[in-house]
């Protein structure tokens, strides 16, 4: 059985919830540092038909697609789930808008062009609004997609993010299962660069089959290679998420999600060698059973560090704390190799 026959057979277990078509899958306000600038951010997740890979199987950390509709939502309703974003922000006087689709916002098949051009014209009319990023994979960066952008955008910073996850072909299709290449992502960056729109890779620690040691060290070089094609690089560390591949590992005792340990020293060495380069972390579930973590006594206060980081650029900020449970990481660096990346604890 192939790795994508084993994720399709696990998603095709799962049960999914729907809720009203023109309500957003989610949608928070929070603030991010901005190639410099820090900013109020609304993110909104529209609820669209899906990601076109991920239903033929997909990605093996991925519960995002479940968060995708259970039909296919009108233009209508899909500009009312951005009406209904945008409501929370309407205290706010400048802020980014963050698009996500559970998917790819220039995938045709879940964001028509029209709609498309709706959408981003909505936002750039809105005096508020600053700047837009939209996540998509990269084979849909094409001219004429860039070209309905850049009409409905009107000059106002726009920025493509892609989830690349690791440059390492052989990661992304063996441990992640991830579809694309990196040439894939070189090629889109680099079209939208010709174009004036910004590119933001997000990184993917700790992705399953990989001990604690070979994690990070795929993060460094990954950072070092992505580097030159994105102005910003935001690195996810894998939590277990429901209905996923890693889920399965997981319950099998054969995953810990990665250390916070692991993501400071990341930040801190990868500052030092790019420190144009605007890295980001945000450790989703820190401190859970299914997150990343590090002790008990310091999960929390670490991911706060690592958030501090995110928004200052400042690597004095991942010296503030310390824990004896640094030294067990210490070690796990050296043994988990050993183990084939099963966890050696808890
Ligand atoms: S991670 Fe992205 S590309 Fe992969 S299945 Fe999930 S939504 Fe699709
Ligand atoms: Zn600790």
């Amino acid at each position: 059985m192939t790795l994508n026959q084993k994720v399709l057979e696990i998603r095709n277990r799962q049960r999914i919830k729907s809720k009203p078509f023109d309500e957003p899958a989610a949608c928070w306000l929070g603030t991010d540092n901005i190639r410099g600038e820090i900013l109020d951010v609304l993110t909104v997740i529209f609820q669209t038909s899906g990601c076109y890979w991920g239903k033929k199987g997909g990605c093996t950390m991925c519960g995002y697609v479940y968060d995708s509709a259970s039909g296919e939502p009108s233009d209508a309703d899909i500009m009312k789930q951005l009406e209904t974003a945008l409501l929370r922000a309407s205290e706010k006087q400048r802020f980014m808008v963050k698009i996500f689709t559970s998917g790819s916002f220039l995938d045709p098949k879940e964001i028509n062009r029209d709609l498309r051009v709706q959408i981003l014209s909505r936002l750039s009319k809105d005096s508020r609004v600053a700047a837009v990023l939209a996540e998509t994979r990269p084979e849909f960066v094409n001219q004429e997609a860039i070209d309905d952008c850049l009409s409905a955008m009107n000059n106002k910073p726009l920025e493509f993010a892609y989830g690349l996850e690791t440059t390492s072909d052989k990661i992304r299709r063996e441990s992640i299962n991830k579809g694309f290449s990196f040439n894939d992502f070189k090629r889109a960056c680099s079209l939208a660069r010709q174009n004036g729109i910004f590119s933001k890779a997000y990184l993917m620690l700790k992705p399953p089959f990989l001990s604690e040691k070979e994690a990070l060290d795929d993060i460094l070089k990954s950072i070092d290679e992505a580097a030159p094609y994105a102005e910003t690089i935001s690195i996810n560390l894998c939590n277990v998420q429901n209905g996923t591949f890693v889920e399965k590992m997981w319950e099998n005792k054969e995953y810990r999600p990665p250390w916070l340990w692991s993501m400071v020293k990341i930040l801190a060495d990868a500052k030092a060698q790019h420190p144009e380069t605007y890295l980001m972390s945000d450790p989703v579930g820190a401190g859970a059973k299914r997150g990343p973590r590090n002790c008990k006594n310091c999960s929390y206060d670490v991911a706060d560090m690592i958030r501090e980081f995110s928004r200052t650029q400042d690597t004095k900020t991942l010296e503030k704390k310390d824990c004896d449970c640094r030294r067990l990481w210490e070690k796990e660096l050296l043994l988990d190799d050993v183990t084939f990346g099963s966890p050696i604890r808890d």
